[in-house]
């Protein structure tokens, strides 16, 4: 039988441990009381064989040689409570309390004493009767006591367990009232034991990390249905306008320009979306190999180069030589292509952008520096969070979600790297990944 709560547990514990205790402790107590009244018993028979020993040749003298006369009178005298005697001769009997020969199992003693010129043999016996029944009665208490000792205990050990456990049906019923939308309430630790205390914090401290992973999960949903909205209702609007009445080819041509790039917007932010989604529950597996990651940053600064001689800005590749790098080329092309377009984006003509590569033993330092806008002291800190924006007006004009310097970091740290940024509002910024070899 498999007990289910933890009350009846400890009861069925406390009950066999008390169970076994008790029967050991009265095996114990019985054994030592037998013995004890053994012994007692071989005390009392020694002492009467002395007493009768000495009383024999005065008996034999008085009685002028006359053994069985003499046998007969100590047989008499001897006061020996229960106990037996028998006084010998070689094989034959002079006086004897009991015809027959002792039981088997009685304690005896036997003494010989010297009267005249013969020796005669002095037994004494005793029957167990009297410790059996002493021993019976010690035996009616154990078996009369024992199921009520256990009927107390158990109840004791029930009521012990319960007042023990009562703390713990406490938390479960205050943890039970929490639900998604009350994740900020706690469980009461004070006056409760230490043990206790220890699993009511601990799971105190499991709230906060919940109720922090779905507040920002809730922020997210919140700025992700935000960002989508504005797209989708330039398209929408777009759409009104065109179909509102009979329009030239030129202007519809004008309309479906505006919601192809919408449109490209808003896949782009599905994709960025989508990813950190991914990376968020983990189900992103870097698809590693070794590859020239000086060849990547070559490549990412050919693809962005249009986009730099549009704003009239210098790009310079520092990629340096042949450096061997084992990981995911996909997601690292992307990092790079997101800090060259931000450099790019937040940099006005005429400026300069330089993506470097350098190399040491420990690792690889990828950096990305522009002569831009800079990034206030303030917001350097938190770029590289979700939708977050520095300068916001600028930002949102410019095109950005604010989701990708969090993409970028994501990437550093799934290579077990880290990214950093360094800027000065007026003179620049750098964004330093590195990455471990
Ligand atoms: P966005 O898509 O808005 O550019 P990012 O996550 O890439 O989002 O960047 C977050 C914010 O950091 C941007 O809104 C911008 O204000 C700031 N930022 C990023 N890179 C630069 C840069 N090179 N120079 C100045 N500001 C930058």
């Amino acid at each position: 039988m498999r007990l289910r709560t933890l009350r009846a547990r400890l009861t069925a514990y406390y009950l066999v441990f008390f169970s076994l205790l008790f029967v050991l402790f009265s095996i114990f107590l019985y054994g030592q009381l037998s013995r004890s009244l053994v012994a007692r018993m071989d005390e009392t028979i020694s002492a009467e064989a002395d007493t009768a020993a000495g009383l024999f040749p005065d008996e034999f003298q008085e009685m002028k040689g006359d053994a069985d006369r003499a046998a007969r009178e100590v047989v008499s005298e001897m006061k020996l409570h229960g106990d037996r005697i028998a006084i010998r001769e070689g094989g034959r009997v002079l006086a004897s309390t009991d015809p027959g020969a002792p039981p088997a199992g009685a304690r005896r003693t036997s003494r010989t004493a010297m009267a005249g010129v013969r020796a005669y043999q002095i037994e004494i016996w005793s029957p167990l009767d009297s410790v059996e029944a002493e021993l019976a009665v010690v035996r009616r208490l154990i078996f009369i006591g024992l199921p009520l000792l256990l009927a107390v205990a158990g109840v004791g050990g029930y009521l012990l367990a319960r007042r023990t456990l009562h703390p713990l049906g406490s938390m479960a019923e205050q943890a039970h009232r929490i639900t998604g939308s009350t994740l900020d309430a706690r469980i009461a630790v004070e006056q409760t034991a230490e043990e206790v205390a220890v699993l009511a914090t601990s799971f105190n401290e499991l709230l906060s990390r919940l109720d922090q992973s779905f507040d920002s999960m809730r922020r997210f949903v919140a700025d992700a249905s935000h960002e989508l909205r504005t797209p989708i209702s330039v398209i929408r609007g777009e759409a009104d306008v065109a179909l509102s009445q009979e329009r030239g080819s030129a202007e519809y041509r004008e309309s479906l320009g505006i919601v192809l790039d919408e449109s490209r917007r808003l896949s782009r932010l599905v994709d960025d979306l989508l990813n950190l989604a991914r990376a968020d529950a983990g189900h992103v597996r870097l698809q590693t190999h070794d590859f020239y990651l000086n060849e990547l940053v070559a490549e990412c600064c050919r693809s962005v180069q249009g986009l730099a001689n549009t704003k009239r800005l210098i790009l310079e590749c520092r990629a340096g030589g042949d450096l061997q790098f084992t990981g995911d080329e996909q997601l690292l092309r992307r990092a790079v292509i997101n800090l060259l377009d931000n450099a790019i984006r937040y940099t006005p003509a005429g400026g300069k952008v330089t993506a470097t590569l350098e190399a040491a033993d420990e690792g690889v330092a990828l950096r990305v520096t522009d002569t831009g806008v800079g990034i206030a002291a303030g917001d350097a800190g938190r770029v590289f969070e979700r939708f977050y924006r520095a300068g916001e007006a600028r930002s949102r004009q410019d095109g950005g979600f604010g989701l990708g310097l969090a993409i970028v970091k994501w990437i550093a740290e799934s290579h077990h790297g880290a990214v950093e940024c360094a800027s000065s509002v007026g003179a620049g910024s750098c964004f330093t990944v590195r990455l471990p070899r």
